[in-house]
């Protein structure tokens, strides 16, 4: 904890006085261009992958960066309420799901069902990606744990940009041309982002 205390302390002095007239402006409100939606996991860094500055990207984080079916209901839907004001109120232009190598959310979906008896949660919210495990297994190519492992991860993000799509005001506005999906496989130990080609139906680098 006092590594992170220190941390806010050296941010006031230092990054803070940097970027003050960015700081300044952001105070009277946000107009980012993009929702990004990544896993948890503490090695996904959306703002320094991207190079993005506070105020471009709004973000959503969850175990697996999972885009759950649209519903309306009673409950209190995290994901889906910032989905919905991110589209409707903040009016993005583009919607990046990001997944990622070495995903634990992703691996998970392998593991046998006692592995999740104290985490019943967690089942339930990886239970929205079964789809994607069902998918890989009936790919040859999934017999290597390593070729299963990104075939998951990168068909996890495609299930989740057609699940973007059942939310009507998206699938409105993605019809229209005013808001763009964007499907990325970030490579944590090279650096490099792949990007799904839906016409292609793979993921490339992209530069
Ligand atoms: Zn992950």
């Amino acid at each position: 904890m006092e590594k992170i205390l220190k941390g806010v302390v050296e941010f006031r002095k230092h990054d803070f006085e940097k970027h003050r007239a960015l700081f300044e402006g952001l105070g009277q409100g946000q107009q980012p261009h993009t929702l990004f939606i990544g896993c948890s996991d503490s090695r996904v860094d959306p703002n320094l992958i991207t190079r993005s500055l506070p105020g471009e990207l709004f973000i959503i984080r969850n175990v697996a960066n999972i885009v759950p079916q649209y519903r309306e209901s009673g409950e209190y839907l995290a994901t889906t309420s910032a989905i919905e004001y991110a589209v409707l109120a903040l009016e993005v232009e583009n919607i990046v799901v990001c997944g990622h190598s070495n995903c634990g959310g992703c691996a998970a979906l392998y593991l046998p069902e006692e592995s999740f008896a104290n985490m019943p949660h967690t089942r339930r919210w990886l239970g929205q990606a079964w789809v994607v495990r069902r998918r890989v297994e009936q790919n040859p190519e999934a017999a290597d744990i390593g070729a299963r492992e990104w075939l998951t991860e990168q068909g996890n993000v495609v299930q989740q940009l057609r699940n973007l799509l059942s939310y009507p005001f998206i699938r409105e506005r993605f019809k229209q041309g005013s808001l763009k999906l964007h499907g990325w496989h970030y490579i944590i130990p090279s650096g490099k982002v792949l990007a799904y080609d839906p016409l292609k139906g793979y993921f490339g680098e992209m530069y």
